[in-house]
């Protein structure tokens, strides 16, 4: 018999019970037994939902973040809330976000908030654990037990979930700089006697995820899992090894050879690994495939899926089980309320709820043939007919239009250096000329006149009545404050990519399709389900309007083709690559027809364009040049005199800086000023050609910089990169700060900026 099982379930409740609680506990506005309560029900329910599986995942969930609930398990908490007495649950807040609730800080004054980074390749960010060379650990296995004995009482086939000590290792932080692998006995101690008292609450499986194991490892990593596994290869309780998100490939012998007693691959992005694995395995072992995409929201093909799972448990039997390729925490959790959206879409889509089923159905056609679940076969097979025959996802014109892509697209006419001095002469801009990233603070009458519009008590024109308001005011301001180049403002979008995605062609929105981003934060992904097309120009009224107003030059603003993509689920029935090119096309026709409107500036932003990196480095450049083209093919089109920015934020960029030289913008803009200008460190080597503004306010502070603060930025700037390549402006969009910290802060910059071109 082949059986089943899950790795994670998303944590919030669908709708958004979690976040709800969370937000009310640290406004002080309910208590902490409430918000455990919460938790409780939570969980109850979501084992519940996952009744039927062989084994249903416990200590998935998490009240902040897993990696962060792993610290705590495992003893590991920074020294600076090691003073805090109270519950473990504020102190938890405490590492994540500076603070805990607050009545519950008997100790006064916040903390230092831990790190946070993206989990692997997706929009998740967890906790960085911090080590440090005398890093000691002590065990707390008490919310494990509890969830485990909760779980057990509730009558389900539970199996603890932790995160595996090497993967916990390489995701975190040696603030000394030291070896992290020099803890590992340390830390081993610590498991063993975890994976203990596991076995003695009556736990028979315990889920070790061992992420990492996707990347590539040096040596000295992978000798490291030969000994831990083999100190944790104690009796009492069987570990199922998880590994997600990408391929083995020469980690597979690796894992094959270590003493567990069970295997889990991603067969989604790791197709490859799957029959080797199966061959390799001792008759003792399992092996866990996960045949249902975690991270996206299709339906999956069932009938396909049984022709090469088929043999797999002919050869393997009871040894085969079957899940989703990854925890569903990176998928919304149901679509059954997704009432409003439109039918055609919604009957291809699979939320986490509905791919649990898809897997009992799965594993049923194998355990009893095809022929016992063949009416929901048929159904499953007919939804993907349709979705293949739909007219919605083919454009014939949109397939034409990319087969007829060819290099010329996405050069410019001439090189940099002409078309700075073609730009000179329309712009007749000073020296370290200023500008913003885009956004203005989107202040309550933007978001209320939003609200009405939505629920249709503000009829359009009245709507863009108040947008036009808020974007004159935003002029206004900016003529005021003496910046040179200016922008409208993005009053009239809620997100960057949805406001886009909501007029092409090609894209759906859920109501409620949340995926946790980080903490009580969801992101709602568009879902780019065919090819994409626009229908009309988006944004030249806009800005048209906001030029009017004003003899500056006026900046277009424009998502990014890559951005677009990133930040999407994208359809799963060609490659990410083909997609991202439709979205370039669909980008440079608004380009063009900012540039035919009279716009002499066209910002397209592409923050997200380092996140879709690969996990394995050796296939980063296949990435980058795909990513770099479709930018290009969007940006340059244009005419010399019109200017190209971009702008890049959240991440580093040391090690990809001659990707972005090669995307050829006249001007980027990056985030730089919370890192004291480490970016700069890649300048030493490495001349940046085009015009660069290295961000001097960091715009997620509520701190006003001060003039001299950013004067000495940019003379560090200055020391790298010729003063006629450089710009001024903040780090990243100003939506969320306000009026009275923008405007001061502001002036700063400006009159920085009058400083330096006085010392010019
Ligand atoms: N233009 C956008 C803004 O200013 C850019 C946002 C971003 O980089 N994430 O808000
Ligand atoms: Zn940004």
């Amino acid at each position: 018999m082949v059986s089943t099982h899950n790795l994670g379930f998303p944590r919030m409740g669908a709708g958004r019970e979690l976040k709800f609680a969370l937000e009310s506990y640290w406004r002080d506005a309910s208590s902490l037994d409430e918000l455990k309560r919460v938790g409780a029900d939570l969980r109850r329910r979501h084992w519940a939902a996952q009744q039927g599986l062989g084994w249903v995942p416990v200590g998935d969930f998490s009240f902040y973040d897993q990696v962060l609930d792993m610290s705590f398990t495992l003893g590991n908490l920074p020294e600076r809330v090691r003073g805090y007495g109270g519950d473990a649950l504020d102190n938890c807040f405490r590492v994540a976000r500076g603070r805990s609730a607050k009545s519950s800080e008997q100790h006064g004054a916040a903390v230092t908030a831990a790190e946070m980074t993206k989990w692997f390749n997706t929009n998740y960010h967890y906790i960085v654990p911090e080590f440090e060379a005398g890093t000691t650990f002590a065990l707390d296995a008490s919310r494990l037990l509890e969830q485990l004995q909760e779980a057990r009482a509730q009558g389900v086939a539970a199996k603890p979930v932790i995160l595996g000590p090497l993967t916990y290792l390489a995701l975190g932080k040696a603030r000394d700089g030291s070896d992290k692998l020099a803890l590992l006995p340390r830390l081993l101690d610590i498991y063993q006697a975890l994976l203990q008292e596991l076995a003695r609450a009556g736990a028979t499986w315990v889920q070790v995820d061992e992420p990492v194991l996707v990347t590539e490892l040096e040596d000295t990593w992978r000798d490291a899992f030969r000994t831990a596994y083999a100190a944790l290869a104690a009796p009492g309780v069987k570990l199922l090894l998880a590994t997600y998100f990408g391929t083995l490939a020469e980690n597979r012998e690796l894992v094959a050879s270590l003493p567990v007693a069970g295997v889990h691959v991603d067969a989604i992005n790791g197709r490859d690994d799957v029959q080797p694995l199966a061959d390799a395995l001792r008759s003792s072992q399992v092996l866990s495939l996960g045949v249902i995409d975690g991270r996206n929201v299709w339906k999956a093909d069932l009938a396909a899926i049984l022709d090469w799972v088929e043999p797999i448990a002919r050869q393997l039997g009871d040894r085969l089980w079957l899940a989703p390729s990854c925890s569903l925490l990176h998928v919304p959790v149901d679509l059954a309320g997704e009432q409003k959206m439109d039918p055609e879409v919604r009957s291809w889509l699979a939320f986490a709820l509905q791919k649990l089923d898809e897997l009992k159905l799965l594993a049923r056609a194998l355990n009893e043939g095809r022929a016992a679940v063949s009416d929901a076969l048929s159904a499953n097979r007919s939804a993907l007919a349709a979705r293949r025959a739909s007219p919605r996802v083919t454009n014939p014109n949109v397939q034409a239009a990319v087969r007829r892509i060819n290099v010329s697209l996405g050069q410019r006419k001439s090189p940099y250096a002409e078309r700075a001095r073609k730009q000179a002469a329309v712009l007749g801009l000073p020296l370290y000329p200023t500008t913003t990233i885009g956004s203005f603070p989107q202040t309550d009458t933007i978001r209320q006149a939003r609200r009405e519009h939505r629920a249709g008590r503000l009829d359009d024109a009245g709507y863009e009545q108040a947008m036009k308001a808020a974007i004159a005011d935003c002029v206004r301001e900016q003529e005021k404050l003496g910046l040179d180049v200016l922008v409208h403002g993005e009053a009239e979008r809620n997100d960057m990519v949805e406001y886009f995605g909501e007029q092409l062609q090609g894209y759906v929105f859920s109501q409620s399709g949340w995926v946790q981003s980080y903490g009580s934060r969801g992101v709602k992904p568009p879902i780019l389900f065919g090819d994409v097309s626009r229908p009309r120009a988006m944004t030249v009224s806009w800005i048209t309007y906001a030029q009017s107003l004003t003899r500056k030059p006026m900046k277009g603003m424009l998502t990014g083709p890559v951005t677009m993509l990133n930040w999407s689920f994208v359809r799963d029935d060609q490659p990410r690559a083909a997609t991202c090119r439709q979205l370039a096309l669909a980008i440079r026709a608004e380009v063009l027809d900012l540039e035919q409107a009279g716009v002499h500036v066209i910002q397209i932003d592409e923050p997200a364009l380092r996140e879709g990196l690969p996990l394995r480095r050796s296939q980063w450049q296949a990435y980058l040049d795909w990513a770099v083209e479709c930018f290009r093919i969007a940006a340059n089109g244009v005419r010399d005199e019109t200017q190209v920015h971009t702008h890049m934020c959240y991440s580093e960029f040391n090690d990809i800086i001659e990707s972005i030289a090669g995307m050829d913008a006249d001007v980027i803009t990056m985030e730089t000023s919370r890192s004291d200008m480490e970016l700069l460190d890649a300048f030493d080597d490495f001349s940046y050609p085009n015009g660069i503004g290295p961000g001097v306010y960091d715009i997620h502070s509520p701190n006003i910089p001060s003039e001299a603060h950013m004067v000495h930025l940019m003379q560090e700037a200055a020391r790298r990169i010729p003063a006629t390549q450089l710009w001024v402006n903040p780090d990243c969009g100003l939506k969320t700060r306000r009026w009275e910290e923008v405007e001061p802060a502001l002036a700063s910059m400006v009159a920085a900026a009058r400083t330096l071109r006085a010392s010019a």
